[in-house]
Order: structure tokens, then sequence, then C-alpha cells
């Protein structure tokens, strides 16, 4: 299939082509079409699927069709949880969108919010937006959404460990009720569901790479090492197989902060990315791993989300993740876009809880490797064999009270009485979606089907 079977307009294909892409990502074809229809959507995709150009084309194709934005107004709302990404989504906005006469504007905090108020005055097409910035404007009445046509939640999975809800229901709130509803999410967990019931309609759901097969493309191993040894290792990993460009995770700010110095002692060019550090220290931190100023760039998983870094070859877990689907996240950072990367995991006796939640996510047994000179003295025991995922079973609609009463009179009288149809928006919703609920990538049993 080509972009232009998708039914993209000629503009853009001249955008895309300018990219240098051949081909629609599986992504990007099962949901552009859908998109281009109008219809609600979900998406199971994570980055470095090309999910951004999944949903940002379709959206300027049907943006560039009606009225511009009126002043202090937007068309179309993409929400996302970090600056790192609403960035990158601003950038693939205005790449895809050149020459089609569309404004587009990224807003976070931690920056002055004048300027953007002054700049929203204009009116906006398409708003890329952190929810809490958002609601700041908002409330100055900076921005309106009368005229808003469609609202995208980026890394909805992402939002709500972030602690997102509450800023995302308030700005749910202030939303008008008809509008094309579009989320993506790497994981589909339960809380997630239950966010999607209040924002899409009826969606399409589309899927690829699922956390548990993604991590079959990725060359992943572990050094079993004692905790205390793990930076001299990783030093000498580094130096050994002359990695120049490597993304290191650490659980916390503190760790980030104290490697980095072990990093630069030993005369390897590193910088931390976390939570604490400004914006301007954290985009100078990304252009300068990106453009190889400096070899190792060590991030907390909640800095590290959304970042692009195409082709990294290097991803190393200093500590392994509380949160299992978070290793995902994190080895997704290499091996994109079809190019094989490596994934290495630095894990002492004390992180096998950790370690048997992510194979078991990932379904398989990590391959242990000993490094000669830094075998444990507290050796790693030896993992639980993983458990089958069981396919879960579709939830039945619930059933309104006309048909729980037919039902009942149905049992009484032992007539065969014809099914009302169910009323309402939600119960119509509802029970749509638990009719495609055997194809649902929402349930766990779409786990083993490839992108
Ligand atoms: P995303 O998942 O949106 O973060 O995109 C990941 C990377 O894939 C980005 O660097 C895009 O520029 C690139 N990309 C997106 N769509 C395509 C495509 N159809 N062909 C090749 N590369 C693509």
């Amino acid at each position: 299939m080509t972009f232009k079977e998708i039914g993209l307009i000629p503009e853009l294909l001249t955008n895309i082509e300018q990219q240098g892409y051949k081909t629609p990502s599986p992504i990007q074809q099962q949901a552009i079409p859908h998109i281009l229809q109008g219809k609600d959507l979900m998406g199971a995709a994570q980055t470095g699927t090309g999910k951004t150009a999944g949903f940002t084309l379709p959206i300027l194709q049907r943006l560039v069709k009606g009225d511009r934005a009126k002043p202090n107004s937007t068309r179309a709302l993409i929400l996302a949880p970090t600056r790192e990404l609403a960035a990158q989504v601003g950038k693939s906005v205005e790449v895809y969108g050149k020459s089609l006469h569309l404004s587009s504007m990224v807003v976070f905090g931690g920056v002055k919010i004048n300027p953007q108020m002054m700049r929203l005055r204009k009116g906006i097409d398409i708003l890329i937006a952190t929810p809490g910035r958002l609601l700041d404007l908002h409330e100055k009445n900076a921005v309106k959404f009368d005229q808003l046509e469609i609202l995208v939640l980026d890394e909805a999975d992402r939002m709500l460990d972030m602690g997102f809800i509450h800023d995302i229901r308030r700005v749910l709130k202030v939303l008008p009720e008809n509008r094309q509803n579009l989320m993506f999410s790497a994981t589909f967990s339960e809380s997630i569901r239950e966010l999607a019931k209040t924002i899409v309609n009826s969606p399409v759901e589309v899927s690829v790479n699922p956390a548990n097969s993604t991590a079959k493309k990725i060359n992943q191993w572990l050094h079993p090492v004692d905790k205390k040894q793990k930076s001299v290792l990783l030093i000498h990993l580094i130096e050994e197989h002359k990695w120049h460009q490597v993304l290191v995770f650490v659980r916390t700010k503190h760790g980030a902060n104290k490697l980095v110095k072990q990093l630069n002692a030993a005369k390897i060019k590193s910088l931390a990315i976390h939570g604490n550090k400004s914006q301007g220290a954290r985009t100078k931190a990304l252009a300068d791993f990106k453009a190889n100023k400096i070899q190792v760039l060590v991030a907390t998983d909640i800095a590290a989300r959304g970042i692009d870094i195409s082709q990294l070859p290097q991803v190393v877990n200093f500590d392994l993740p509380n949160v299992a689907e978070d290793y995902v996240h994190r080895i997704g950072r290499t091996g994109r876009a079809n190019t094989a990367g490596q994934a290495v995991s630095l894990v002492s006796a004390d992180e096998i809880k950790q370690l048997q939640d992510i194979e078991q996510l990932i379904q398989k047994h990590i391959k242990r490797e000993y490094v000669g000179g830094f075998e444990p003295s507290h050796e790693v025991p030896q993992s639980k064999p993983i458990k089958a995922l069981k396919a879960k079973k579709p939830k039945k609609p619930k059933k309104t009270k006309v048909q729980q009463a037919n039902e009942a009179v149905n049992k009484s009288n032992k007539v065969k009485v014809k099914r009302q149809k169910p009323k309402g928006k939600n119960v119509k919703n509802k029970t749509k979606a638990g009719s495609r609920n055997s194809q649902s990538v929402w349930s766990k049993s779409n786990k083993t089907k490839k992108g």
C-alpha cells in the first residue's frame, strides 16, 4: 500500500516524499483511512512506530478544508505528557504540513506564559500542549475551544503514570461534545480502558507492536553484577565495545546525577536528563546527544519518554525499572525502523523481582552473560518459569434496565420477547465496543498479534 492509495492529498504526498518515506508504516496504513473519514480511534502503538505521522497527516488533511482558527481559538488539540514529546509532535506538524497554510504551536510549562498568550491571539489551527499549561492558558482566556474539531491524546498511558488524570478530566470538561477523538497508548491497562470510555465514541481500534512482541526485534541480554560494581562495569563495557552513543536508564534523579559524575571522571562525556533539570538543560542535553557531542545520556524513565532518537544503537538499563512496561518503553529506543539494536541490563541480586516481572511481560527469559572480572559475589537467583498469558474473555455489554425487565418477564411468562435496542449514547458505545471486543487490541488476547 502507498501513501497515495491511503487517500492523502498531493501536498502531503510531496512533504512525505521529502522526508524520504517510501511506504506507510503499519500503524499509518491502519489508522490514516479511518481518521480521514472522521472516525474516533484508539491506537496501541508506541514511539518508533510512525504513530505521530499516523495521526498528524490525516488531521492536516481534514483541517485544510474548513475555516481557519478564529482569534484565541484552536481547531485541533494534541495533548502530550512531556515537553519533549510535545515539541517533537510540533515539529512533525510543521514538517508534514508545509505549504498547507495551517498554523500550529506548541505550549508547555516551565517557560514564560505571556509570549504563548500573545501568539494564541491570532488563533492557532493545531495546538500541541502539555495538560497543565493548557489549563493555565484556558484559565487566562487565552484559548477557547468552541471551534475545536479534533482531540488527540498521545501516550495516554504515560499521562496516567504521570498523574495527569485530573488535568485531563478538567480539559475534557471545557471541550465541545461534538468532536473527533484519537487516543494513543503503548499499553492498554484497565485504567486506560476506563479513561477511553470518557473520551472516544465507538472507536476503531488499531494495534501495532504490542508490548510483548516489540522486544523480539532487539538483541537483549543481561550482565549479572554486584550493585556496587555497576558503574565500573558500565565504564568497562563502553570502552571495551567502543559504544559511541549510549542511552543509559536509571531509576532515580539522584542516581542519574551520581552516574554522570562517575562517567565524566572516567573521561566519558555524559549528561543527565531528568525532571529536576530545566527545560533548557534538557533540550540542550538531547541536542548534544543527537549531535554526538556527548557519548552518554543518562535518563530517568519519565524524562526519556517520547524522546525521538531514531536508530539508537545502544540502550543500557543501569537499574531495572520498577514497572515492567517501562522496560519495553526503554528498549524501544533502540532497534527502531527495523534496524537491529542492542539493549543490555546490569542486574544485581536485589532486582530479581523486577527481572521476573519483565520476563513475564515479554514472555521470555533474558539471556545472561557474565563479564570476566565482574562476576557477582551475590548471585542473581534463577528466574521462575514463564507463565503463558491467558486470553481475556471479552466483557459482555451491560444490560439496560429495559432489557433486564424484559428478560424477567420472559422468564416468568416463558414467552419469547424481542430484545430491545439499548438507548443513550454511552450505552450504545459500550454495546458496540463489546461486540467488537474479540478483535480488540485492548484485550489481552491480541498481544500475540503482529503489527
Ligand atoms: P514516531 O513513532 O511517530 O515517533 O516516529 C518514529 C520515526 O519514524 C520518526 O523519526 C519518523 O520520522 C519516522 N517515520 C514515520 N513514518 C515513517 C515512514 N512511513 N517511513 C519511514 N520512516 C517513518
